[in-house]
């Protein structure tokens, strides 16, 4: 059997890439993996626990559970993610959660503990697309493919608008508030001394503004297909 294949699909929030993973995922036939629902699993159980947001040792101690804790399940064709016996879904998607897991994800202790659950949930099977942040730099320098998928902070905030409001969760939303905390997230994300956010040396950089989903899902294709 051929070994499984690495697909990295990185970048900053709301620049498409949970969508183009999906896409990717669905036509080359892998699975797909949402590191930032790990993350924010980490998060929810922070916030419901009320354990602070700067306790390294404690958040990493939350994290070495998770392997145990954490299944994501294909139910009627959509990506779920179940903790213990609870459908966390929507749950990890409000903004409370999205700000909690970006300073969760600060702490080498957490993002240690949930290393090795990456790497499992990726090589299985034919493979995977990886969506996160430091896939093709951390998790899988090995990958065989790596594209990092970015776009304006303007074009991120109108997306994640859209997106919430498709969610059910836009009430009480604005664009300025969105687009502010775009723009703290990337700071932390990037600025962070563990995993900041940045392309991997040998990533493909896809600028997504002005760009339509299925000119950058191709695009994301034909690197998978030129690997096959
Ligand atoms: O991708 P998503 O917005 O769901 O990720 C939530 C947060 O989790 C990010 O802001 C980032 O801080 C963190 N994250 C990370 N490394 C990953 C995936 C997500 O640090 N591979």
């Amino acid at each position: 059997m051929t070994r499984p294949l690495i697909v990295a699909l990185d970048g900053p929030a709301g620049a498409g890439k949970s969508t183009v993973a999906r896409l990717v995922a669905e036509r080359a036939g892998l699975s797909l993996v949402d590191t930032g629902a790990i993350y924010r699993t980490v998060a929810l159980l922070a916030l419901r626990g009320g354990t602070p947001v700067d306790d390294g040792a404690a958040l990493g101690a939350l994290a070495t559970t998770l392997p145990a804790r954490l299944r994501f399940v294909v139910q009627r064709g959509e990506n779920r993610v179940v903790l213990d016996d609870e459908d966390v879904s929507a749950a990890i998607r409000t903004p409370d959660v999205s700000t909690a897991a970006s300073a969760v994800a600060r702490h080498p202790a957490v993002r240690g503990a949930l290393l090795e659950l990456q790497r499992a949930l990726g090589r299985r099977g034919a493979g995977s697309v990886l969506e996160g942040r430091d896939i093709g730099t951390i998790v899988f320098p090995d990958a065989e493919v790596k594209a990092f998928v970015t776009a304006s902070p303007e074009e991120r905030a109108r997306r994640r608008m859209l997106e919430l409001a498709e969610r059910g969760l836009g009430e009480g939303e604005t664009y300025e508030r969105v687009l502010a905390a775009i723009v703290a997230r990337d700071k932390q994300d990037s600025e962070r001394a563990v995993a900041p956010l940045r392309p991997a040396a040998d990533a493909v950089v896809i600028d997504t503004t002005g760009k339509t989903l299925d000119e950058v899902t191709g695009a994301v294709i034909a690197l998978v297909a030129a690997h096959r």
